[in-house]
C-alpha cells in the first residue's frame, strides 16, 4: 500500500516537473548553437553592466563603444546602453554549460577562462519563447588583445572585432561560413569595422 501511495506521488511530482519545464519554455543557447533570427529581444535599447575591469580601461570601454555603434549604425537603433559596472562575480546561476539562469545583461570578463581554450568570447542567450530574456558576453581574459585600429600588432586579436562579433550573438545572430564576415566564427586580423560585412537579412530577422 505504502509503495502505491509512493508510486504514484512520483508520477505525479515528475508530470509536474514536466508541465513546469514546457510551459515555461526556457533555453539557454551558447553562441555555437545560435541560429539568426531563432531567437530576439523584444524591445530596444536594452541595459547592459559592463565587468567593471573593462570599464576602468578608458582603451577597452573604447573599443566596446565603437563596437556598439556598429551594430547601431548598421541598424539605425540605439541598441545598447551601459547601465554601469558589474562586480557581482560569474553572472549565471547553476552550470557554467547549463546555466538555470542569467543574472543580467553583463558582459563579463572571465579569467581563468573556463569555456573552450582556443575560444576569446562566448555568448548565452536565455529565451523563453523564442525572446530573449538575457545574455552574458563572457570574454577570454587570458588572451592578447590590441586596442583600437591595432596598428602595430597584427598578429593580436582586435578587442574591438571581438566585442563587434560578440555583440551580434547578443542580438540573436548565429555564424555564418563566408570570410570577411563580422559572424565568422573565428574573429580574423585586422581591426577595420568599416570593412567587415553582415548578413543584413539575418539582422533584419533579429531587429525589425
Ligand atoms: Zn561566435
Amino acid at each position: 500500500m505504502k509503495t502505491t501511495w509512493l508510486k504514484l506521488f512520483s508520477l505525479f511530482l515528475g508530470c509536474f516537473v514536466l508541465l513546469l519545464f514546457t510551459s515555461c519554455g526556457k533555453n539557454n543557447t551558447h553562441e555555437g548553437s545560435i541560429t539568426s533570427g531563432k531567437v530576439r529581444w523584444a524591445s530596444f535599447p536594452i541595459g547592459i553592466y559592463v565587468d567593471s575591469y573593462l570599464l576602468s580601461d578608458a582603451s577597452a570601454k573604447k573599443d566596446l563603444e565603437d563596437a556598439m555603434q556598429f551594430w547601431e549604425n548598421k541598424t539605425g537603433k540605439h541598441l545598447f546602453q551601459i547601465q554601469g559596472g558589474w562586480n557581482n562575480g560569474i553572472p549565471v546561476e547553476g552550470s557554467l554549460s547549463e546555466p538555470d539562469s542569467l543574472k543580467g545583461n553583463v558582459i563579463y570578463f572571465m579569467g581563468p577562462w573556463q569555456f573552450f581554450s582556443s575560444a576569446a568570447g562566448n555568448t548565452i542567450l536565455m529565451s523563453d519563447q523564442g525572446i530573449i530574456q538575457n545574455s552574458v558576453v563572457f570574454i577570454n581574459a587570458e588572451k592578447v588583445y590590441c586596442e583600437g585600429n591595432c596598428a602595430t600588432q597584427t598578429n593580436e586579436i582586435s578587442r574591438r572585432k571581438l566585442f563587434a562579433h560578440e555583440l551580434g550573438h547578443f542580438l540573436g545572430l548565429g555564424h555564418v561560413s563566408e570570410t570577411g564576415n563580422i559572424m565568422y566564427p573565428s574573429i580574423e586580423h585586422g581591426a577595420d569595422l568599416d570593412s567587415v560585412n553582415i548578413d543584413i537579412s539575418a539582422l533584419q530577422s533579429v531587429i525589425d
